[in-house]
């Protein structure tokens, strides 16, 4: 069931911050998952950069370790030896001068160049300047930008300026590793190869829209990288506009990524501002064996929320009048991601009362489980008269793909091939990034101007009870948080 693995070109890809924790659990044992499925030429290239002074040797054992403890693949004997071969290491300092040549010197003519800034943001320009000038990167090279991009509007911005004094737009592609997720890519799939959904996708037949992304970790070590972000910046802004657009878009002309890409602008700038009654702040307070926010960021005013639910309204000919409700935040009940089109009440029960209230949901499960549920109403079996019940029509797609499932691409793996193919169609462009700020910043910014504190929520819940009437005050309410 899982499509042919057609291979890319080949090409030289340099992982700056090669020796990170991104690279070792994400980036390196994708890209052997990719050359196990024959996906990566041979002859392809990949070279760590960072500053610690490390051999080649010492690099493909941390790569060697990396690949067993964060993704091993089943492979056959010596694909691991043959992938390692593949591996490079050069030491740099992004803010230095040393070290380029020699990572040069890797690089092959005539073939796609790739650069990964898998390092904090304060390098990106130093790194994009750097290739420019020591002639590293060509009109062809590619530069793959992590998150966050931006800390808020104008800093977006000045990275978007920084990053377009060196590379032309369509050399940039920034991650949101949410947008590789094979189910995100299902969402347009059952929106726009169906027409069984599309003529309901509206507020007409919409009642309202669930996201939900729930963690049940805390902060971790990232602590005080978070306590500077909060689930907004970290979550929302991204992640949750990211779904958000897809569900909420218009059908692109087609499928190509400057389509896509405006459709997904045209949703972030309907968006209406959010009032303050219809947004919930939370932080988790202790509970189990472990500590509270505050404690585990080392701030004990921290105002900064791990849990933020919203009701966001957008304003345009498809959706006025149907709510969206967004919901993300840490310690939660379970680790899910899910969204929920919950279609309206028939107009008129035929049933009578005694039938009670039901309800079409189209759910999708991004994580776990990844896969799409519709809730339909059918009669109760057996006698006792007409009595009605909703049941799941279930496609978990490990069940549909069956032993196949695991041949399907991570998010990261997805991505990074879609680089090496220069298809940015999953990729947010600068100016939806900007937008997504440009509707986030008065948020933030008024929970600042109004001392806003979060309201501390029990680990292992639904988040705080406000969170709950949120919904309740409109006469809905939230889908259970369940793995
Ligand atoms: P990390 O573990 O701190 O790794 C940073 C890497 O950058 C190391 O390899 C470090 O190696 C290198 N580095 C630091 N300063 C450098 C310099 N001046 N020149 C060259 N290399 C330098 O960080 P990470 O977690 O991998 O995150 C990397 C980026 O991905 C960040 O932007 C982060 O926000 C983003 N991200 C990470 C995750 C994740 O799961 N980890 C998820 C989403 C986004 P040396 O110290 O040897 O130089």
């Amino acid at each position: 069931m899982v499509s042919r693995v057609i291979p890319v070109d080949s090409f030289d890809l340099v992982i700056f911050g090669g020796t990170g924790d991104l690279a070792r659990r994400k980036i390196l044992p994708g890209l052997f998952r990719r050359y196990c499925a024959g996906q990566v030429p041979p002859e392809a290239k990949i070279i760590g950069a960072a500053r610690s002074e490390m051999s080649v040797e010492e690099f493909r054992e941390m790569v060697r370790a990396s690949i067993e403890e964060f993704g091993s693949t089943p492979h056959e004997p010596g694909q691991l030896s043959s992938f390692l071969e593949r591996v490079h290491y050069e030491a740099v300092d992004a803010t230095g001068d040393d070290g380029w040549e020699a990572l040069k010197s890797h690089l092959r003519d005539d073939t796609i160049r790739a650069f990964y800034f898998s390092v904090g943001p304060s390098l990106f320009g130093a790194i994009a300047e750097r290739l420019r000038d020591k002639g590293l990167a060509d009109a062809e090279s590619r530069i793959v930008v992590e998150k966050p991009f931006g800390h808020d509007l104008a800093s977006a911005k000045s990275l978007n300026a920084t990053l377009a004094q060196h590379f032309d737009e369509t050399q940039i592609y920034r991650i949101d590793h949410y947008l590789g997720k094979e189910t995100v890519q299902n969402l347009m799939a059952v929106r726009f190869g169906n027409m069984l959904f599309e003529p309901l996708w509206n507020s007409q037949y919409v009642d309202h829209i669930q996201i939900t992304v729930a963690e049940t970790v805390g902060v971790g070590g990232r602590g005080s990288y978070y306590d500077k972000s909060g689930a907004m910046r970290d979550m929302v802004q991204n992640h949750l506009m990211q779904l958000l657009c897809l569900i909420a878009m218009e059908p692109p002309a087609k499928f190509d990524p400057d389509a896509v890409r405006d459709e997904k602008l045209k949703v972030i700038r309907a968006l209406d501002p959010v009032e303050p009654h219809h947004m919930v702040r939370g932080q988790y307070a202790a509970g189990g064996d472990e500590e509270g926010y505050r404690v585990h960021v080392e701030n004990e005013k921290s105002r900064t929320e791990s849990f933020v639910a919203m009701r966001v309204n957008i304003s345009n000919w498809r959706w006025a009048g149907t709510p969206f409700y967004l919901r993300t935040g840490k310690r939660l009940r379970a680790r899910t991601s899910e969204i929920a089109v919950v279609f309206k009440d028939a107009p008129h029960s035929i049933f009578g009362a005694d039938a009670g209230r039901h309800r079409n949901v189209l759910s999708i499960r991004l994580q776990p489980n990844e896969g799409m549920t519709l809730d339909v109403t059918i009669k109760e079996p057996g006698p006792g008269g007409m009595r009605l019940v909703d049941v799941p029509l279930d496609m978990t797609f490990a069940d549909a793909l069956g032993p196949d499932t695991e041949a399907v691409p991570d998010a990261y793996e997805r991505l990074i091939m879609d680089v090496i193919r220069g298809n940015q169609t999953l990729f947010m462009r600068g100016d939806e990034v900007e937008a997504a700020w440009a509707w986030t910043d008065p948020i933030i910014e008024g929970w600042e101007a109004r001392g806003d504190v979060p309201k501390p929520y029990d680990p292992g819940g639904p988040g705080p009870e406000d969170s709950l009437m949120l919904l309740h005050r409109d006469g809905r309410r939230w889908r259970e948080i369940k793995a």
